[in-house]
């Protein structure tokens, strides 16, 4: 299958869609999920184009892995987390329900579950809220 450049991603990536956006480089921005499974769950997009991780330039998927850990700390650290979750599905069968590559990092505690995958909206403040979180943690990282 190929890539649509018209997903959501794509579009939040061109500035044609909203996102709470908490980092951007020239790899990957990291935005909250507006269904998140905990508080928190920010998803790593890469401005590279490809569906997800089995069409993927490899010289890309090198280069998100540190953007990947550098959300994976800010979010540990902002919510206080005991763990930190990342999951990335390939193609519906595997669950992938937006076609632009992006890995899920969602922060953890200890004996508390997550909620379904692409679940209930969160409120807006709230993801605000969260967002500023986030940023803060990454400007004291
Ligand atoms: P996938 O199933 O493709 O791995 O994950 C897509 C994720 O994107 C889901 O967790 C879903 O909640 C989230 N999502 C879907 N549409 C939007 C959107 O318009 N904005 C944001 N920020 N997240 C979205």
């Amino acid at each position: 299958m190929s890539y649509d450049p018209d997903n959501i991603f794509a579009k939040i990536l061109s500035g044609d869609f909203p996102a709470y956006k908490v980092y951007e480089d020239d790899v990957a921005i990291a935005i909250l999920d507006i269904m998140p499974q905990a508080a928190g769950h920010t998803l790593v997009i890469p401005k590279s184009a490809s569906r997800n991780l089995l069409d993927a330039d490899a010289d890309a998927l090198s280069k998100v892995m540190p953007v990947i850990q550098k959300i994976a700390h800010a979010v540990n650290s902002a919510f206080a987390a005991d763990g930190v979750h990342i999951q990335q599905f390939n193609e519906a069968a595997a669950g992938q329900t937006v076609f632009h590559l992006h890995f899920h990092v969602i922060p953890r505690h200890d004996g508390v579950g997550i909620k379904p995958h692409t679940g209930e909206m969160e409120d807006q403040d709230v993801l605000a809220t969260h967002a500023q979180k986030i940023k803060d943690a990454l400007a004291q990282a």
